[in-house]
């Protein structure tokens, strides 16, 4: 019987390749060697047929894939509780966010796995890869946060502080973004840090793990078999011919735990449409790839931006809303920046200048007391007074306050309050926006 090792290889080269079978069928010999599975030829043909299985308890790989991954991302969920928060804002905001782009774009609510992060950390300005398929648009590489004394004690001064605002949530945050976590020769240095500080190992993604293998390796077998499992190291396939490279590389009980991700052209996969993929007439989802709904520490420039994905568009062609980016010097300085922006930006409740407007792509049709939000594959009807109702026709993507409401309908006091109940419900569903006046017109 194959192990999971082998299984898994066998997969992954039927996800990258579309002439993998045809190849394997005709030269069985050469192929598994090519790609170092070492079993029987007609066990392999057998594999590779009973993948195509689509009750997928019957099928070799998702049979023991589907279990795995269940486990992993309960794992995840379980350090995204509210008890894992300090502040219920940015536990709120996480849940807004995932409500919200289900709302938005029907292809995320297949996903099981989609989870918004309240905290990521780059170890470089930009990225040295250039891949055709950055979702963010990441600009070249041009500065590396290096393990010096003093960065050092940087970087754990602020694991620290993350920690205390955010609360034990901050572990959910990788350390790299719009960066290739190994462009840093530090990396594994950080990482240790962050373990001992956070006690967990950060989800590592690389689209270069052929470039320095032997360093790919040891990063893998530094941890246990379950720690890798929980993990989360990731490569991104750029190319066929470097996942060919991979698979020569490394055997495939060297990445028994590391997920592939396939994105080279001709693989099963479609590309986020957003930024650098996001071309006239490109095949692809039509959602953000960033699953960020907080702050992104940048330790090069030692800077915080605070965001949350959007639908990619031309106002936010990399999928990002972008309130406000500030600057840190020390551990204080960043925990007042963060905690600063945190306060101003991340709030589940819907405050009176706050502008609301309608989620990306949401219509609204209103029928005697009724109200019904009509997003990209689900609904939401509300009923309320007249108030409600009319309120309810003043929105739209433009944006407008509950104080303006208020002035318009000549309402306040409990009737305001009321129409603020009902859109906090719609707010919580994913229907409607909340953006921070002061950072309405920032995008
Ligand atoms: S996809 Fe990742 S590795 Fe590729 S250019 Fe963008 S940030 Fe760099």
């Amino acid at each position: 019987m194959a192990s999971w090792a082998v299984i898994k290889r066998l997969y992954e080269c039927t996800s990258v390749d579309p002439d993998f079978a045809r190849d394997l069928a005709s030269d069985t010999r050469t192929v598994l060697e090519r790609i170092r599975v070492d079993i029987e030829a007609d066990e392999a043909m057998e594999l590779i047929g009973k993948m195509s299985i689509a009750d997928r308890s019957e099928n070799p790989y998702f049979g023991i894939y589907l279990p795995k991954a269940k486990r992993i991302g309960e794992e995840t969920d379980s350090r995204l509780e509210r008890d894992k928060y300090v502040s219920r804002d940015m536990y709120e905001v996480g849940r807004i966010t995932r409500n919200r782009m289900c709302v938005e774009n029907r292809l995320i609510r297949l996903h099981n796995n989609i989870r918004y992060f309240p905290i990521v950390f780059e170890l470089a300005r930009g990225c040295s890869v250039g891949c055709p398929f950055c979702g963010f648009d990441a600009p070249g590489l041009s500065g590396l946060f290096r393990y010096t004394d003093e960065n050092a004690a940087l970087w754990k001064g602020v694991l620290h502080a993350a920690k205390e605002i955010i609360g034990e949530a901050a572990v959910t945050g990788a350390c790299y973004f719009a960066t290739e976590p190994f462009d840093n020769p530090d990396y594994e240095l950080f990482i240790k840090d962050y373990h001992d500080i956070l006690g967990h190992i950060p989800q590592t993604t690389t689209a270069v793990a052929e470039r320095d293998p032997g360093r790919l390796k040891a990063f893998i077998s530094s941890m246990e078999k379950s720690e890798q499992e929980n993990a989360a190291i990731r490569i991104s396939i750029r190319t066929k011919e470097q996942f060919y490279k991979i698979m020569s590389e490394f055997s495939p009980e060297e990445l028994e735990e590391t997920e592939l991700l396939p994105n080279n052209p001709e693989s099963v996969n479609r590309y986020s449409l957003s930024g650098r993929a996001r071309q006239d007439g490109a095949d692809g989802v039509g959602y953000s790839i960033s699953c960020l709904a907080g702050l992104r520490v940048n330790m090069t420039e030692k800077s915080i931006v605070y965001e949350e994905p959007e639908i990619p568009c031309d106002d936010f062609p990399t999928g990002e809303r972008i309130y406000d980016k500030v600057f840190f010097t020390d551990e204080r300085s960043f925990k007042e920046a963060a905690n600063r922006l945190m306060g101003e930006c991340a709030s589940a409740e819907i405050k009176n200048d706050d502008m609301l407007l309608l989620s990306h792509g949401v219509s609204v049709k209103t029928d005697g007391n009724k109200a019904v939000f009509t997003g990209d594959a689900s609904e939401l009807t509300m009923t309320g007074d007249n108030m409600f109702i009319k309120s309810v026709s003043m929105l739209t993507q433009n944006g407008i306050s509950l104080t303006e409401i208020g002035d318009r309908l000549g309402v306040s006091g409990f009737v305001l309050e009321m129409i603020r109940g009902k859109m906090q419900m719609i707010h919580k569903g994913g229907y409607l926006r909340r953006i921070p006046e002061k950072y309405f017109k920032i995008s």
